[in-house]
């Protein structure tokens, strides 16, 4: 059969509210054009982020139920741990209550002022922590990674070059090289293995650990069984192993490849390492047998681990983006090709060339978007990192608009209405207008601003 279904039916449900456009456009308005302040009540489809978003199965569900809420020692933990290590051979693991709590703790012992931390792209969270020890965080993605139309099949590749000439020009200011599976921040373009095998080489041959942001470590997965060489008749959970068996240790959201609403997690092979890092999370997350999460999070972290590496799920969750970006193509609406993992990325600056980046384009689809279609994404542009630290403004790299999917959540009619909403707005392009900021913070704008149209 050619049909790609969701693989699984409906137990239990969550029903969306649907509103009219000239409700969505008084929402929009009383919330002065910030889609963060909307009410998730007024929004149809949301496609905001795949963080935590998703949906828990049966299984997970139950596994609640068995949760153990000992403080030290629980059952809990040892399932979570033996679901981790099943897929990733690492010796400690250090359950947190995000990914962020992991990376902080990362970076209390290995970044520091003056030193510099190359990975292909660090996402925020991760640069928002070796920034605020001081350090500097560097993106050595490959160029095509860039580049929104140029059909590399691994566009989140690490440039090895760049990553040679950076380690012996930065010699021991690089405590340790990472990389990030897959590229989230350059829209969730996957890594290969062969990649990942040779930065640890470089990494390794420098001295220096090796550490991968494993976020999206099964669609990453997917991506090299379907396109890498030899890799085809291989099963996920062996070539989930082979990326993280050539690593030092890991970070970990397990809002998204877990199948969690909550979680993550710190991993490492150093003993030496391991109780540095667990002295801190005692200070700041909990007890190394819960971090900062509930017994019975443990265990749904541990079931969604199981899940997380079916190749149906993968092949249906991989699919509806390629659909998605096939149906805007088709339609001459320029998109980032070839789609990522989690997400379809729209490029208003090529689709909307007559509004200003400083009166942000992205932002000006995204809002329209709501009003057409009650479907909330996010800007990725100027809005997002046009504020520069002096007060000033600077156009971004790109104007992007991000559709984030949630695991398990929408199924194939929601996606086709996505793409309708996207006709009528196609319909409607030249009648976008831009928009000036009217109130925003020093840090973090994007969240909070007050937009009023141009
Ligand atoms: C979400 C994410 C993080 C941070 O995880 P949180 O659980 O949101 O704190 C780090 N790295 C990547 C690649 C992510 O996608």
């Amino acid at each position: 059969m050619k049909t790609i279904i969701e693989p699984f039916r409906i137990k239990s449900v969550e029903p969306i509210r649907v509103t009219t456009r000239s409700e969505r456009e008084a929402k929009l308005q009383a919330a002065h054009h910030n889609l963060f302040k909307l009410h998730a009540d007024d929004v149809l489809i949301d496609l905001l982020t795949d963080s935590g978003t998703g949906a828990m199965s049966a299984e997970q569900w139950a596994a609640m139920m068995r949760g153990d809420e000992s403080y030290a020692g629980s059952r809990s933990f040892e399932r979570f741990t033996n679901a981790v290590q099943n897929l990733m051979p690492f010796k400690h693991i250090i359950p947190t209550h995000q990914g962020r709590a992991a990376e902080a703790i990362l970076m209390s012992i290995f970044a520091g002022k003056g030193h510099n931390i190359p990975s292909n792209t660090h996402f925020d969270t991760t640069r928002g922590n070796i920034e605020a020890s001081g350090a500097f965080a560097h993106d050595l993605n490959i160029a095509e990674g860039r580049d929104g139309q140029s059909e590399h099949p691994f566009k989140g590749n690490m440039d090895l070059a760049a990553l040679e000439t950076f380690m012996a020009t930065h010699g021991d200011s690089v405590p340790i090289v990472m990389i990030t599976i897959t590229n989230n921040a350059g829209g969730g373009q996957p890594v290969s293995l062969e990649n990942i095998r040779v930065v640890a080489d470089i990494a390794r041959a420098h001295g220096r650990p090796f550490i991968i942001d494993g976020c999206r470590f099964a669609e990453n997965a997917w991506f090299i069984k379907q396109r890498e060489p030899g890799q085809g008749d291989r099963s996920i959970p062996e070539i989930v192993r082979d990326c993280f068996a050539v690593a030092d240790g890991m970070t970990m959201s397990a809002k998204k490849d877990a199948f969690g609403n909550i979680g993550g997690w710190l991993a490492l092979n150093d003993d030496g390492f391991a109780e540095q890092a667990r002295v801190k999370l005692i200070q700041t997350e909990g007890f190394p047998t819960y971090g900062g999460l509930a017994g019975r999070d443990l265990d749904a972290l541990a079931q969604g681990l199981t899940e997380i590496v079916d190749e149906d799920y993968l092949r249906y969750r991989v699919r509806t983006n390629e659909y998605i970006v096939e149906r805007l193509d088709a339609m001459g609406i320029p998109v980032v090709k070839p789609a990522g993992g989690h997400a379809v990325f729209i490029d208003a600056k090529r689709w909307l060339p007559h509004i200003d980046p400083l009166h942000y384009p992205a932002h000006a689809v995204a809002c329209r978007l709501y009003e057409i279609g009650g479907i909330r994404s996010c800007e990725i542009g100027s809005v997002m990192f046009g504020r520069q630290p002096d007060g000033s403004e600077k156009p971004a790299a790109i104007e992007l608009v991000r559709l984030a999917f949630p695991r398990r959540t929408y199924t194939q009619s929601h996606a086709d209405y996505v793409v309708e909403a996207f006709g009528e707005l196609q319909s409607e392009i030249d009648t976008l207008k831009g928009f000036q900021i009217t109130k925003e913070p020093a840090l973090m704008r994007h969240f909070t601003c007050q937009f009023a149209c141009c």
